[in-house]
């Protein structure tokens, strides 16, 4: 049976006023974040990473946006965002990064996909299927330098050009990835960038791609052909350790849905982990975890005690959570700014100092999880993109 659809507003979102949460998102900001990155990386192609839907800004929206600033190669997750990311994005290159899968060979071609290749099954699954078809696809090899969790081994990669495979497909790119890329003085960053030297020597002539986002920022440039960012572009900070060189691109509000004074020793929320130690106000916001809004930010202090947990910006005052988070609620201690506030107004979740990397640091988690968490209920306002 087909779900009932809601009523949607003249640009086919759910309504402003019948969504808990509003989700700006900027593709200018997002255009702008590439340019910058391909200057960073200047004389190395700069490519996109847009898996988990473009780290939840909506991948129909991204990929056009990164197209028009002049982006020419996606890397995504899995084969079903690719087919989407190809009907994004026609004429692009367009990999998968978690590799080939069996009998999928048919799919890739009908859609000029190219598969990473990461053991030696998949390069055999994929030569066979080309030697089948009578054409040398496109894919690219990618190298375990240090993650252990996919590709070729350092050792299986330096005899590489050796293997009677290569043959019948076209290798298009070699690739490995970075274990910690963000803690700028890690020795395994020297050491990764090392062993994906010395395997590339032994394939003259064939592109090499070894930075994500982090790895742009890398005293020692290890830019090769190809950089891979994902995390900068949606304004995360490549570099932890320094400001943050990029732009915003996500912008989260709520509604506040009810306002109520709490009396001295009353609790708010599941479980009664907050105590109003004195009286106190407390705003209930329509957000909540089953939103991709993390339970973990959840504030189990009491009032006025300061441990890290969520934050709403109210009246552009920053004010604690107040207990639990909920499935679709989060109670803001907005004490400080009641005489400013009122029911419908909405606060900010993220934005302005609550950027998305203070967000995941307050919920116990890394930005990356806050972009890819950002829930289907909310109302998603696109700005700019028209390049
Ligand atoms: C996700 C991913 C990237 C992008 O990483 P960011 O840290 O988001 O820039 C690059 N390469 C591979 C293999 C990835 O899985």
């Amino acid at each position: 049976m087909n779900r009932v659809s809601v009523p949607t507003d003249p640009q086919g979102r759910i309504p402003e006023n019948a969504a808990g949460g509003l989700l700006q998102i900027d593709l200018d900001a997002l255009a702008s974040n590439w340019r910058a990155l391909r200057e960073q990386a200047a004389g190395s192609e700069t490519a996109a990473v847009v898996k988990a839907d473009a780290y939840g800004t909506g991948i129909e929206q991204a990929v056009p946006a990164l197209q028009r600033a002049g982006c020419g190669t996606f890397f995504v997750a899995h084969l079903s965002e690719a087919i989407r990311a190809r009907a994004a994005a026609p004429g692009a290159a367009i990999y998968v990064l978690n590799g080939l899968l069996a009998g999928t060979g048919p799919t890739y071609a009908d859609h000029d996909l190219r598969p990473v290749l990461g053991s030696s099954e998949e390069i055999e699954e994929w030569a066979g299927f080309c030697r089948a078809q009578g054409r040398r696809f496109k894919a690219a090899v990618h190298v375990d330098t240090g993650m252990n969790r996919l590709g070729l081994t350092v050792r299986e990669g330096l005899v590489l050009k050796d293997r009677p495979e290569l043959k019948d497909f076209e290798p298009a790119l070699l690739m490995s990835h970075f274990v910690s890329a963000e803690e700028s003085d890690n020795p395994l960053n020297r050491r990764q960038i090392e062993a994906f030297q010395a395997i590339r020597q032994t394939l003259p002539g064939l592109p090499a791609s070894l930075a994500n986002s982090s790895g742009i920022f890398l005293a020692a440039k290890p830019h090769f052909d190809l950089v891979r960012p994902g995390y900068a572009l949606y304004g995360g900070n490549p570099t932890p350790d320094r400001d943050n060189p990029m732009r915003p691109v996500v912008g989260l509000e709520a509604r506040i849905v009810q306002l109520r004074w709490i009396e001295p020793d009353e609790t708010v929320g599941y479980n009664g982990r907050w105590t109003a130690l004195e009286r106190r106000r407390v705003a209930t916001i329509s957000v909540g975890y089953a939103d991709g809004y993390p339970r973990s930010a959840s504030n189990r202090g009491n009032s006025g005690e300061t441990v890290l947990a969520g934050m709403a910006l109210v009246a552009g005052h920053p004010c604690p959570f107040a207990g639990n988070v909920s499935m679709d609620l989060i109670a803001v201690d907005v004490t400080e700014v009641a005489g400013r506030v009122k029911r419908g107004d909405t606060v900010t979740l993220i934005g302005g100092t609550l950027t998305v990397d203070e967000v995941g640091r307050r919920a116990g988690t890394i930005g990356y999880e806050i972009l890819t968490g950002l829930g289907s209920r909310y109302t998603r306002t696109y700005r700019g993109g028209e390049g």
